[in-house]
């Protein structure tokens, strides 16, 4: 399901900063060799990333769910001169493909790529995160945030992507699947959550915009 029609997100795409061209090699390229393509941010959610990184100007991001890449050189654009992302999928196969964008980028040196499960991974890391994209395997939402939500500093940002879930978490009485009934949880928790204020977007897939006290 998309909540916003075709022609309108054309014409918002149209009237943004345009995506440069390593960013356009990257989203073909990934169209062209890699399985669900679709999990790319892509031009408009991509703006978004960079524009929000870009306003809290961070030192310290963490991803979780690299894919190709995209996403990550997104939020590169907002990190400090010295500052660093730490990016991490389960997926090595998608490493070589995304290193290889990396190295192309200016951002090469400041990220860090791990490979492996976010549940695993994240304990092992310490430090305080300015800004944390969550967008790994759906089903385990209320995990990642429980593992990073200390890691955050006090006004830090957490986003949150696919919370709408093309529209299946408004149906929790006939949806049975594990990633619909964890994103419902999920955005009932962040709702409920006093250490947070949170504001959903219905942008694309949903993208919920958290903010840590
Ligand atoms: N952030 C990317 C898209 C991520 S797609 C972009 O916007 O372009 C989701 C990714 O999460 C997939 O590559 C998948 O391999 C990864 N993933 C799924 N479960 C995971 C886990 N438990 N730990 C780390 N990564 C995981």
């Amino acid at each position: 399901m998309d909540f916003i029609s075709e022609d309108i997100l054309l014409y918002c795409e149209k009237h943004s900063a345009p995506e440069s061209e390593l960013l356009q090699k990257l989203s073909r390229d990934t169209a062209a060799k890699i399985l669900n393509p679709r999990m790319l941010s892509g031009h408009l959610q991509g703006r978004l990333l960079a524009f929000i990184s870009k306003m809290l100007h961070p030192s310290s991001i963490l991803e979780i769910g690299t894919y190709t890449g995209y996403s990550t050189l997104c939020l590169c654009e907002g990190l400090t001169a010295d500052g660093k992302i730490t990016t991490m999928d389960i997926n090595d196969e998608l490493e070589a493909f995304s290193s290889g964008f990396f190295k192309e980028s200016p951002y090469h040196q400041q990220i860090i790529s791990l490979s492996g499960d976010a549940k695993a991974l994240l304990p092992e890391i310490s430090g305080s995160f300015d800004l944390v994209f969550i967008d790994a395997d759906k089903s385990d939402y209320c995990s990642y945030y429980d593992l990073v939500i200390e890691k955050v500093r006090s006004g830090g940002i957490i986003l949150a992507d696919n919370v709408l879930w093309s529209g299946h978490v408004l149906h929790a009485e006939s949806r049975r699947d594990a990633e619909t009934r964890e994103l419902i949880r999920f955005n009932e928790m962040v709702a409920a959550d006093l250490r947070v204020d949170v504001l959903m977007l219905p942008f694309r897939d949903g993208i919920s915009i958290i903010q840590k006290k």
